[in-house]
């Protein structure tokens, strides 16, 4: 086996995932980026590979179950090894409830709680076999509490948090595999950009005026504290906020 650790990070193809590719990779890690672009995660892998590091662009939608059990493998035969996952692919496009955009609630629904549970069954057995590992979760701001236009996002992300708990409560003593869960608030990212409902997009817009956002490497380094923690220290959870953020 290689003695270089290896992270496998969905979502990575923009924002958040790519900073935690970035910081991940500077750690020492080898990386296996994976989202749905592959231009975009090709891009990203020659960046770390002119840095100096090592990553895996993997195509990914995180949807489906055999998708993600394919990337795992993909991922143990190019790298070798498995010690780190990060499901952070999500989505948030805002809208009233009474606007029924029922397809963007399916699609959060798909995306930020089966995509979540997806990637770690895929990643799971292999963790458990070797009795070692950390799953990192992204929930957010909005796994803590409710805001007005976010509800189906907030449910999808308090179902992350409240997985997140049971997890770690079921594998870190039976498997010794740390379980993390990180809640930002706001971070600048593609994110805000497939909100479809103006009025909301508006306000996301206001929001960036009102104070300075994270940078996704901020989350970056985050968890890049949690995966080097000493094994005997599980960050359970990251509450990671903008200053002016009330
Ligand atoms: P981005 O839109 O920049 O990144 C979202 C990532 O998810 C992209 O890489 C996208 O890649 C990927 N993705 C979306 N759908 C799928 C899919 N079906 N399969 C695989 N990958 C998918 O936003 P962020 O970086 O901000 O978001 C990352 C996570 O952080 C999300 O879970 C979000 O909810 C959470 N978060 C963000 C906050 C913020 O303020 N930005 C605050 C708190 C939490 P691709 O399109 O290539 O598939």
């Amino acid at each position: 086996m290689s003695d270089q650790k290896v992270a496998f990070i969905t979502g990575a193809s923009s924002g958040i995932g790519a900073g935690i590719a970035r910081k991940l990779s500077q750690a020492g890690y080898a990386v296996a980026i994976a989202a749905r672009r592959l231009d975009k995660l090709e891009a990203l892998s020659d960046e770390i590979a002119s840095a100096g590091g090592k990553a895996l662009a993997v195509e990914l939608d995180v949807t489906s179950e055999e998708a993600n059990a394919a990337a795992v493998q993909k991922t143990l035969r190019e790298l070798g090894r498995l010690d780190v996952v990060v499901a952070n692919a999500g989505l948030m496009p805002l809208s009233d409830i009474d606007a029924l955009k029922t397809d963007e609630w399916r699609r959060m629904i798909d995306v930020n709680v089966q995509g979540v549970l997806n990637t770690t069954a895929a990643a799971l057995p292999t963790l458990m076999a070797q009795k070692s590992g950390h799953i990192v979760l992204m929930s957010s701001i909005a796994g803590r509490k409710v805001f007005k236009g976010l509800s189906v996002y907030c449910a999808s992300k308090h179902a992350v948090a409240a997985f997140a708990d049971g997890l770690r409560m079921e594998v870190a003593p039976k498997y010794n595999i740390r379980v993390t869960c990180v809640q930002p608030g706001a971070v600048a990212s593609e994110l805000y950009d497939h909100i479809t409902d103006p009025n909301y997009r508006q306000q996301m817009d206001e929001l960036a005026q009102q104070m300075t956002f994270l940078q996704p490497e901020d989350i970056g380094d985050a968890v890049a504290y949690a995966v080097q923690a000493p094994p005997h220290l599980d960050m359970a959870e990251m509450f990671v906020l903008p200053t002016q953020q009330g």
